[in-house]
């Protein structure tokens, strides 16, 4: 969070210039007030900033600089909205979509293994290979 942002050398300014403020405060001007607050609090410096050793600093920047996200799991099948895997496309003539092994048979979009970034690349990946299949018959 915060990528642009020098965030030790400012609570060390914002320290010497006035170490009455609390941490959370000053970090509200980096992040929201809420996630400011949040982040002080978990890491034990919800005092003046006066009071706060460079260490309690670095942690807090550690933790701004750092933040990592591991997610807890997927949302399943309910909200799924393409599958991976499918009908290995080197068995596939990529310009007519024929199965190389058996001429005639046509396979494309979903249930071949082509899977595309969310926002209409899918639909795209079904209607050219459906087009170049269809064509090819
Ligand atoms: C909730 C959701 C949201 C999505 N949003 C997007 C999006 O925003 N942008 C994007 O690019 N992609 C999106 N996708 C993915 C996209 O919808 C699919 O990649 C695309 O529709 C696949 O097209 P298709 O023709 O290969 O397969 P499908 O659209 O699945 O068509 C297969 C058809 O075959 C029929 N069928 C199955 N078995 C048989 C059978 N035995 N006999 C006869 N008919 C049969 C099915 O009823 C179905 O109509 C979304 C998918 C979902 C589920």
């Amino acid at each position: 969070m915060a990528p642009d942002v020098d965030v030790l050398a400012a609570l060390k300014l914002a320290r010497g210039a006035n170490g009455r403020q609390s941490l959370s405060t000053v970090m509200s001007t980096l992040l929201p007030a809420r996630l400011a607050k949040y982040v002080a609090d978990k890491h034990g410096a919800s005092g003046h900033l006066a009071d706060m050793s460079d260490k309690v600093l670095v942690r807090v920047v550690n933790a701004v600089s750092d933040w990592a996200i591991k997610p807890a799991g997927t949302e399943g099948y309910r909200t799924a909205e393409v599958t991976l895997g499918g009908i290995d496309t080197r068995d596939l003539d990529s310009k007519s979509m024929e199965a190389k092994a058996v001429p005639g048979l046509y396979f494309i979009g979903e249930c071949v293994d082509v899977t595309g970034w969310l926002g209409g690349y899918n639909f795209q990946w079904a209607w050219a290979s459906g087009h170049a299949a269809g064509s090819a018959v």
